[in-house]
């Protein structure tokens, strides 16, 4: 690791001495929760039906009817993988969308009144948080459930809010399997049986933890449930809604027939190829890759807490993701951190992917309470089955050295 003077400079004087990145220091890849390398497996799915030719489900010739063939079969393969059945008429359906964000915004305009009460955890993703607050500005009634001092959703907020006395019952719960911030996994069994003795629907945002914990939809209890490709090794721009039997959705977009008028456009059939290969193989392989991420997970957290023994990881009282690390670096300035890592070439996270470039501080840490130095210092390190022991010491040193700098220059600050 070489050290040298950054040459930038804020206000006339000099920042602070970062590790310079050397040509061939090897890049190391610990934002997995923001999106993962692609399978090779899958992208020879891609690339194979993207040079089969033209592929338009919709036209009536023997492409189009090939095209069709393969979305049939891609969609039975993830329902199978993803332990529900899509086979019977009026039964489990799965909606093709762009991504988990559209997903999310489907259900939310999409399931039960939209001018009725809705119900969503403090935690959740921006996609679900703020479609929730566009709707609360106009005029929609949200319930938001707060979270314990763990990142855990309160059971007994959910059980009051969803059919208080004397108030309307919510239409719709919305709750995330698992947060992509701290990991934590959140009690949706639990929430489910609330909902359904409640009658309300409830849509659970399970983007990070298909290929990371087992899911089975049909056991969820859930009605809708959003998953992404790009964050299991499959291919960044599809995804899909789950619908439970019986649920009905109204659409966003208008204009086509496809996908029962639910979701018009042309299926990108490649994409969706792509993504059922990708889910079958997250699922598949889920018992060795899940063992994998946790060891790496746990010395990444082992091998930096024991050199510095102040540092907290967020969360850790929880049931947490094999694969996700948020770790209050106090003292440092997260995004400072960020900036010293990415020159070390350790790619993490310092809030929401989706919130890059500019980073609020986490919605996430303020629901639960954290101490401002936490909320100020936090980062999130993510792994993946692609993932090394030797990436993980590696990037321990790294982040220790970065650590022990920051640290140091902000003391002489403050
Ligand atoms: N929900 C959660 C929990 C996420 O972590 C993300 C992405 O970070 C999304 C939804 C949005 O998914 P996509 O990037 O596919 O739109």
């Amino acid at each position: 690791m070489v050290f040298g003077r950054i040459p930038t400079v804020v206000d006339g004087s000099e920042v602070v001495r970062l590790p310079l990145r050397k040509k061939n220091v090897s890049a190391i890849y610990l934002d997995n929760n923001a999106t993962t390398a692609i399978d090779p497996r899958v992208a020879d799915v891609i690339d194979e039906v993207l040079r089969a030719g033209p592929a338009n489900p919709s036209s009536q010739h023997a492409a189009g009817r090939r095209a069709r063939e393969r979305v049939d079969q891609a969609l039975e393969t993830i329902a199978a993988a993803l332990g529900t059945k899509i086979s019977t008429p009026g039964g489990p359906r799965l909606i093709l969308t762009s991504g988990g964000t559209e997903s999310n915004h489907m259900a939310l305009h999409g399931i039960g009144d939209p001018k009725g009460p809705l119900i969503v955890s403090e935690i959740e993703h921006p996609s679900v948080r703020a479609t929730a607050q566009h709707q609360q500005a106009n005029g929609r009634e949200v319930r938001w459930i707060p979270v314990d001092r763990d990142g855990v959703i309160h059971l007994d907020a959910l059980a009051s809010m969803i059919d208080p006395p004397g108030e309307q019952a919510a239409v719709l719960v919305s709750m995330m399997s698992a947060n992509n911030e701290t990991g934590v996994i959140q009690p949706i069994q639990q929430a489910a049986e609330i909902c359904r003795s409640a009658g309300v629907p409830l849509h659970v945002d399970a983007t990070q933890s298909i290929g990371k914990v087992p899911v089975d939809l049909d056991a969820l209890n859930a009605a809708a449930v959003t998953f992404t490709a790009h964050k299991l090794h499959g291919p960044v721009g599809i995804g899909g809604l789950w619908l439970a039997s019986g649920v009905k959705i109204q659409p966003v977009f208008h204009g086509g027939s496809q996908q029962l008028e639910s979701r018009p456009g042309t299926e990108p059939v490649a994409l969706v190829a792509g993504m059922a290969t990708a889910i079958q193989l997250a699922t598949a392989e889920l018992g060795s890759s899940a063992k994998l991420m946790r060891q790496l997970r746990d010395s990444l957290e082992q091998s930096l807490c024991r050199k510095h023994p102040e540092l907290v990881v967020v969360g850790q009282n929880s049931n947490r993701l094999p694969s996700t690390t948020s770790i209050a670096l106090s003292g440092t300035d997260r995004q400072s951190m960020l900036m010293a890592l990415d020159l070390a070439a350790v790619a993490c996270s310092s809030g929401a992917a989706c919130s890059s470039g500019s980073s609020p501080p986490s919605h996430v840490l303020l629901a639960m309470h954290a101490p401002q130095a936490w909320v100020d210092s936090v980062l999130r390190f993510g792994v993946s089955k692609f993932s090394t022991m030797d990436e993980i010491l590696l990037a321990s040193e790294r982040i220790s050295i970065a650590y022990n700098r920051l640290r140091r220059f902000e003391d002489v600050e403050n």
